[in-house]
């Protein structure tokens, strides 16, 4: 291992990780071992101080009550994590903090749960749930698999671009076939499973965004053995939704 650090921030452990989103703390964290590097894992949580110096962010999902809890202090921080995105550092925020990386959420009781508007996106609670595997087609990831359970539905603005085209489940909404968004090195999903471990070509896409960020250039010196990986991916692109 090389003394490089790397600095994975884990943005609201507490009130936003289900459906075992923090798989994809710890695969972050596992894949940067084996390329040579020390990982370092910051979990993040309300009120605590927005650390000076993150190279990763990763954020999961929650209930609705969880994402009207963290509201106040996620706008409390809106300035930090839009700067990081801008400057292109990479992140990857699942379900209900993707919901809120986008301008709003109405709840079902017609709440605004207000975002960071990182996303040009809105989200509405439907009485339909979304919920089962699904298959995500990305031009730059390929077959992006996961699990989704959600009711919010997102709709993409004119400003950004989704993450994939559906090929099993619903996605976003239930009305159009895209899947997640993109700004810049920004990645927000809906696929829970976790996804970075069923799916490393994102996992290494954030790694080598994060590397060439601070120290300037990534090389895959080291070709991980994915077999155990490639099976699981196999036998979950033959499930059911
Ligand atoms: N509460 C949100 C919804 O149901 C987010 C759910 C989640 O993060 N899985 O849409």
């Amino acid at each position: 291992m090389n003394n490089k650090t790397i600095k994975i921030l884990h943005l609201y452990s507490n009130d936003m990780n289900i459906y075992g989103d923090y798989g994809n703390v710890l695969t972050l964290k596992r894949r940067l071992e084996w390329y040579g590097y020390t990982p370092k894992v910051i979990e993040y949580n309300q009120g605590d101080k927005f650390p000076d110096e993150v190279d990763i962010i990763v954020g999961g999902g929650g209930q609705d009550s969880g994402q009207d809890k963290i509201q106040s202090d996620l706008l409390r921080i809106k300035h930090h994590l839009q700067k990081m995105a801008d400057n292109g550092a990479p992140m990857l925020v699942i379900c209900g903090l993707y919901q809120l990386f986008g301008n709003f959420f109405k709840t079902n009781d017609n709440k605004i749960i207000k975002g960071i508007e990182i996303f040009d996106i809105e989200t509405y609670a439907k009485s339909e749930r979304l919920i089962g595997n699904i298959i995500v087609n990305s031009k730059q990831f390929g077959d992006i698999i996961g699990y989704e359970n959600h009711s919010g539905q997102t709709f993409l603005g004119h400003n950004v671009l989704a993450l994939g085209a559906v090929r099993l489940g619903a996605g976003n909404n239930s009305e159009d076939i895209s899947e997640g968004a993109r700004y810049k090195n920004v990645i927000g999903s809906y696929l829970h499973g976790s996804l970075l471990p069923k799916n490393p070509e994102i996992t290494d896409f954030l790694i080598e965004k994060a590397i060439i960020n601070k120290y300037g250039e990534f090389k895959k010196n080291k070709v991980i053995d994915d077999s155990l990986v490639e099976s699981a991916r196999k036998t979950a692109l033959k499930r059911p939704r």
